[in-house]
């Protein structure tokens, strides 16, 4: 075979990963922090086994080591006896895998607090952890300003990836239609489809199903609930999927930059409240 036969296939390849590259969630519209001014990866490798030849590192700028932390960022909680989470980081770092085209995008991953997602044991944020009674592991969350404002839970069918990840970030949903799901692992009366990714309510990031119950009844979100729904009889998860897309809706219908501060009005719960972590 000659070269002049390889140059078409070399070039539907190229094709092929800049398109895979470009499908995934980028921070580029996340305004720069001063960390992202002068960031270089400095988290050990046994903690990001991304190999140093891929365009992730090559992307780094070099500067000074970042001393500011990235706000608003994820934190990947784990627990030192926590085969899930071992799992988990293991699918999100392999070769190709989500990390890696996360970080090509410009991402910072690592165990800095100047990374956009932050690898930390539970006992580095055991305040945190403490306050927002969190018992599962690990625990994504993404925090601003020292609160939780949006999470994921797992077994709810969305898997945990880089779109999952973007959302927590952004609190925007980019994920591809057509994406598969997972199967679901926690209690579902098939009243409402559930998400997983979840907004915080009113800061409170493990609300109670009679919290969220309230709330939904309150004049908050009262007039939004369609009368057919009987949320008395809806499990814990669909009552947090029903209220994450209420607030959504919200979001879209007034967006964040228009919430003048401290315009709360009725509903001390809006989103505007909620991107401005409060
Ligand atoms: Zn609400």
């Amino acid at each position: 075979m000659t070269n002049i036969d390889l140059l078409p296939r070399l070039l539907v390849m190229t094709a092929v990963l800049l398109t895979l590259v470009a499908r995934q969630p980028s921070v580029a519209d996340e305004k720069p922090s001063p960390a992202s001014l002068s960031s270089q990866d400095i988290e050990p490798a046994s903690l990001n086994s991304i190999p140093s030849q891929q365009p992730a590192r090559i992307q780094t700028i070099p500067g000074p080591p970042p001393v500011y932390p990235q706000d608003p960022r994820v934190l990947f909680i784990t627990a030192s006896d926590c085969e899930q989470c071992f799992r988990d980081l293991i699918k999100l770092r392999r070769p190709g895998g989500d990390f890696e085209a996360m970080q090509s995008r410009g991402w910072r991953i690592g165990v800095g607090h100047h990374n956009h997602v932050q690898i930390v044991d539970r006992d580095d944020v055991s305040e945190l952890v403490k306050e927002a009674n969190i018992r599962e592991f690990p625990a994504v969350v993404c925090i601003s300003e020292g609160k939780i404002l949006r999470g994921f839970k797992s077994g709810c069918t969305t898997p945990l990836d880089s779109w999952t990840l973007g959302w927590l970030l952004k609190g925007k949903n980019e994920r591809p239609e057509g994406f598969v799901s997972e199967p679901a692992r926690v209690d579902s009366t098939g009243s409402y489809r559930l998400r997983g990714n979840h907004w915080s309510v009113d800061g409170d990031w493990s609300p109670t199903r009679a919290i969220i119950l309230t709330h939904l009844r309150s004049p908050s979100h009262g007039y939004q609930v369609a009368a057919n729904y009987k949320l008395e009889s809806w499990s814990y998860e669909e009552l947090r999927s029903l209220h994450d897309d209420l607030h959504e809706r919200e979001l879209a219908l007034y967006p964040a930059a228009r919430v003048p501060a401290g315009s709360g009005g009725a509903d001390n719960f809006s989103a505007g409240r909620k991107i401005m972590g409060r």
